[in-house]
């Protein structure tokens, strides 16, 4: 069986996931993705099965990788978003993800992120390691509020966590776990802008679909309480980049620490590069050695598990 693997993660970092893989006796190619859909259609019909990341998998790859061997999807990680899953569904050939592996380190990537902004971690590192000492001046997170918008494995993972640094911790979900909201003493809201008007803090964990698509709009920015901090690890299709720029002109928020962004990897243009206010990591909310393996892991036993 022929098997392409695109995650560059899977890759990078030796283990248990890759001793796994090597076991199956299956012919692997290696792709560097994410990859932009001229870079896979000509090559997805020669596989039976991807191993994929965040790759452009539109309905005419998936016809083209249909017309050819194509007959297993499993993608490493949870976010469907870049594959056509109707096209998949018509095409028979069936879509796999690894939910429940790499919440507890993402949820952690937005305390690190919420962290370093706060306390100016990222400016004061850039000024000592050019030699110099001036102090920048930090905020406690201490009393602030915290709304955590999609209550899933992420948003749970976080909402554990920030009562005990002393965040109130507000939450909305459209499709709420009341038990979980109760037993963590948080307090749910009834809509996304209930929780932009009342929070100093924002963290995005709805995952990216068409009902989904910006819904974080110019309207619910305009409607923040002044100086909000909004953080996503989710999907940049949830917010448009320029509406982000001019509430952080217009002072409705006062940043936005981003682990996403509209075009990945990130291009010299984007809007977002090098401006105030605005933290930029390389996509690397899950990327720990330890959700690797689990992931990885879950990744090659859901292909196995199709084979059988
Ligand atoms: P999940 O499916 O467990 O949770 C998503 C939650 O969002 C669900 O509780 C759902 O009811 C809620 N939701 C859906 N639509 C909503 C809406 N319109 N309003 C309010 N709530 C809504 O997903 P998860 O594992 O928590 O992951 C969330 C997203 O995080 C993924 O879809 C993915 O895009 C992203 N992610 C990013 C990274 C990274 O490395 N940055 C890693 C993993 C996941």
């Amino acid at each position: 069986m022929k098997v392409l693997l695109t995650s560059t993660s899977f890759q990078d970092c030796e283990g248990s996931h890759k001793e796994l893989l090597n076991k199956q006796g299956w012919e692997v190619s290696y792709l560097r993705g994410p990859l932009k859909k001229s870079e896979i259609i000509d090559k997805v019909a020669n596989y039976d099965a991807l191993i994929c990341g965040d790759d452009e998998l539109d309905r005419e790859v998936l016809e083209k990788g249909a017309k050819g061997n194509l007959k297993f999807i499993s993608k490493y990680g949870v976010g469907l978003d870049k594959i056509d899953l109707t096209a998949a569904k018509d095409l028979g050939i069936p879509v796999t993800n690894c939910p429940g592996v790499n919440q507890i380190a993402v949820a952690e990537h937005v305390l690190a992120m919420i962290f370093s902004f706060f306390k100016n971690i990222h400016l004061s590192h850039e000024i000592t390691s050019q030699g110099g000492w001036e102090r920048p001046l930090g905020n406690e997170l201490f009393g602030k509020k915290i709304g955590i918008i999609g209550l899933g494995a992420i948003g749970k993972e976080l909402a554990k966590r920030t009562p005990y640094l002393g965040l109130e911790t507000f939450v909305f979900d459209v499709n709420l776990d009341e038990e979980f909201v109760k037993s963590n003493k948080l307090t749910a809201l009834e809509s996304i802008n209930a929780i932009f008007e009342n929070c100093d803090i924002v963290s995005l964990h709805v995952p990216l679909t068409e009902s989904t698509f910006g819904i974080i709009s110019r309207n619910v920015l305009q409607s923040s309480k002044n100086g909000l901090v909004l953080v996503n690890t989710s999907r940049a299709g949830l917010i448009e980049e320029q509406d982000i720029l001019k509430a952080i002109e217009g002072g409705q928020i006062s940043g936005y620490l981003t682990d996403v962004l509209s075009i990945e990897p990130m291009e010299k243009n984007c809007l977002l590069y090098g401006k105030p206010g605005i933290l930029i990591t390389p996509h690397i909310g899950s990327r720990t050695l330890e959700t690797i393996q689990r992931q990885g892991i879950f990744a090659v036993n859901n292909i196995i598990k199709l084979l059988c």
